[in-house]
């Protein structure tokens, strides 16, 4: 079972992720956390070559190639392999990040995300995925104790680019209808880790 947990700045993801991951393994499910960009040695380089510039430094069309590069081989390297395993896969982020960040938000559009996406993972779609629903103010708000690093490179991008993200956001919904679960990430942290696992739950139970 491949589950991928998408939203804005400050949704819950990786909160919400660890309290999944846990819920999950205390029910006797074997479990493997990842993210992306990242979760192998490769693809958290890629991240820090994409995440260590200014977006006005880096091509769009470069970041997006960059992220569908590291989406790639670690899919392969440990994705792929946790699924034929058996383990249900709990990854932050996955391709629909890159449909409403770069292909909607920064203006390339769902038509080549999607292709050069399709290069990248070959079919490998989830088989669920929550999209964590957060009003970018609310969500900008929580992120006031991460990294220095971070909270500059979120500053510099505009509120208004973190609300054409959350629109891109429905519009992936509106080209995945039933693999995407929407999960309102204004309430608190409980409330939405109550949710998530409600519609997990009704995955596996279905
Ligand atoms: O999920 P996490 O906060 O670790 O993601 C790091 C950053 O990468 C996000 O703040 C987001 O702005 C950026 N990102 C992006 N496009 C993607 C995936 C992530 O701009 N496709
Ligand atoms: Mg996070």
């Amino acid at each position: 079972l491949f589950v991928t947990v998408e939203g804005g700045e400050g949704a819950g993801k990786t909160t919400v992720l660890d309290k999944i991951e846990v819920a999950l393994k205390e029910k006797g499910y074997d479990v493997i956390r990842t993210r992306e960009p990242g979760g192998i040695r490769i693809a958290e380089q890629i991240r820090e070559v994409i995440l260590d510039v200014a977006h006005t430094e880096m091509d769009s069309r470069t970041e997006a190639l960059l992220y569908a590069a590291a989406r790639r081989q670690h899919l392969v390297e440990k994705v792929i392999p946790a699924l034929e395993e058996g383990k249900i896969v709990l990854c932050d982020r996955f391709l629909d990040s890159s449909l409403a960040y770069q292909g909607y938000a920064r203006g390339i559009g769902f038509d080549d995300i999607r292709a050069i996406n399709e290069f990248a993972i070959c079919g490998s779609l989830p088989d669920l995925t929550l999209f964590f629903d957060v009003d970018p103010a609310i969500g900008l708000s929580r992120i006031k104790n991460d990294n220095e690093r971070e909270i500059n490179r979120l500053d510099q991008e505009k509120m208004q680019f973190h609300r054409q993200v959350r629109k891109g956001y429905y519009k992936v919904m509106d080209v995945y209808p039933d693999r995407i679960k929407l999960i309102n990430a204004n309430q608190e942290i409980e409330d939405v880790f109550f949710d998530a696992m409600k519609e997990i739950n009704h995955f596996i139970d279905q």
